[in-house]
């Protein structure tokens, strides 16, 4: 039976792994390896591209201390020339496996024209996200607004919200 494609996968591309200098480093090419292992055509690359910030969570705060500031999660823009470098390395490796470039854009409703950042035209794949809902006046992750009855301000301490 032929293995279908995998058309969402993540690297150390995207700002949630910690990025290309952490210990995610090398996850798009252990990916391509592994997609070869067992048998898939092809698959794409959409790491994440998050152009607006949100109210950062308890579980923000924790894992991303670094982005946090002011009581939001400010996610840093997508490495797109190292990202794309990294896909080049990663068909030149693997010829047999077809890898598509793309990006999963968070809130594309909201951001309007993000080619000053990267040009979606060139990407082979567009996926758009919903991961921030209304509160209030502000915006938070989606896991964050169905954990709380009581939706946390920007003056809330980052400890309290979505405990
Ligand atoms: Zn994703």
């Amino acid at each position: 039976m032929a293995m279908p494609s995998d058309s969402h996968v993540h690297s150390e591309w995207s700002w949630d792994t910690g990025g290309p200098r952490s210990a995610a480093a090398g996850t798009m090419a252990r990916t391509c390896a592994r997609a070869v292992e067992i048998g898939l055509p092809a698959l794409a690359v959409t790491d994440h591209l998050d152009v607006e910030g949100w109210l950062a969570g308890a579980e923000d705060a924790r894992r991303f201390p670094a982005l946090v500031h002011d009581g939001r999660l400010r996610p840093p823009p997508l490495e797109i020339d190292g990202y794309l470098a990294a896909v080049d390395r990663c068909r030149a490796a693997y010829p047999q496996l077809r890898v598509l470039t793309g990006v999963e854009l968070g809130q594309p409703h909201l951001v309007g024209d993000v080619a000053g950042t990267v040009d979606l035209r060139t990407l082979d794949r567009v996926v758009g996200s919903l991961h921030t809902l209304p509160v209030g006046e502000e915006r938070a992750e989606r896991g964050g607004c169905t954990r709380t009855t009581t939706p946390p301000t920007s003056s809330t301490p980052i400890s309290r919200r979505w405990s």
